[in-house]
């Protein structure tokens, strides 16, 4: 395995970049049936387990990948493992347990696709970091790192704040929808969706490379079109919903 990477690794992320490219308008047509889109296209599973099974491969095997390579962890390194690791934690252990998510299910096919996503997401980005990367630690002070560092962080935020936001909406104990206010729903449909697009658009400047690049393309290959079909679902559902909301990216999409 990991002789096999060590010489076709490039390639892998080249073609993985470009899977992203040609499933992007495809995505566009087809929503993808999870969350409040949901069908019976397989057997189900209940939503919170889904979201554990599709997830949790991804910080395993990233760490799996940067603790068993050639770089130190204590080094440049061991930050990207923290900030990486600290998303999966809160994203596998924490958010799908706080979901108000009684009687929703979700496809396994779904949580089978986007688990051979995050197996790709992982390896990828932990190959590079524990076997590839030579950052020296003058780049802790190097712009491209502090600035995607901001974007990580405010992108966290905004997805973590909304994402709860949206949690929130169900504490009458209800499993229903509600038009959401507050934060940047002023905006925009889904700022959950657009915090994390900053968070990885930032992971993809302070990692400055083309394989973790290849995570922050994959997140607006999958985001963008789920954004936009959560803002038509809301627009047919509520008659009342703010005519001047966006899907995604505030003032413009
Ligand atoms: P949604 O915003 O559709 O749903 C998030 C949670 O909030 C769900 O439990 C949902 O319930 C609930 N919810 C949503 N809208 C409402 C509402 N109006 N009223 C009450 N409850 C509501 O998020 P997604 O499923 O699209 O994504 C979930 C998280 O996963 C996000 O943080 C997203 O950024 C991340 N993600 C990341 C991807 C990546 O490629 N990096 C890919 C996909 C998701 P219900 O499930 O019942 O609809």
């Amino acid at each position: 395995m990991l002789n096999f990477l060590q010489e076709h690794f490039y390639t892998i992320v080249y073609i993985w970049i470009g899977i992203a490219v040609i499933v992007f308008p495809f995505a566009l047509m087809i929503t993808a049936p999870y969350g409040r889109h949901s069908k019976k296209i397989s057997l189900m599973l209940p939503a919170k387990w889904g979201w554990v099974l599709m997830e949790l491969p991804s910080p395993l095997i990233f760490s799996y990948f940067v603790l068993s390579g050639e770089n130190s962890v204590f080094s440049v390194v061991g930050v990207f493992f923290i900030l990486f690791n600290l998303h999966y934690f809160h994203r596998t252990l924490i958010w799908p347990f706080m979901m108000r998510s009684k009687g929703k299910e979700m496809p396994l096919l779904i949580a089978f696709s986007a688990l051979g996503f995050n197996i790709m997401n992982g390896s990828i980005n932990g190959y590079l970091l524990g076997f590839l990367a030579n950052y020296e630690m003058s780049w802790l002070s190097d712009s491209r790192f502090l600035i995607g560092l901001g974007l990580f962080i405010v992108g966290s935020a905004i997805n973590v704040w909304h994402d709860y936001h949206l949690i929130s909406l169900r504490k009458d104990g209800s499993t229903g929808y509600k038009i959401p206010n507050g934060g940047l729903f002023k905006f925009v449909s889904s700022p959950n969706l657009f915090g994390e697009i900053i968070e990885w658009t930032g992971w993809a400047l302070m990692t400055w490379s083309i394989p973790t690049l290849s995570f922050a393309i994959w997140t607006w290959a999958n985001l963008l079109p789920r954004a936009l079909d959560h803002h038509r679902w809301y627009r047919n559902y509520f008659d009342e919903y703010p005519k001047d909301r966006k899907a995604v990216i505030p003032f413009v999409l």
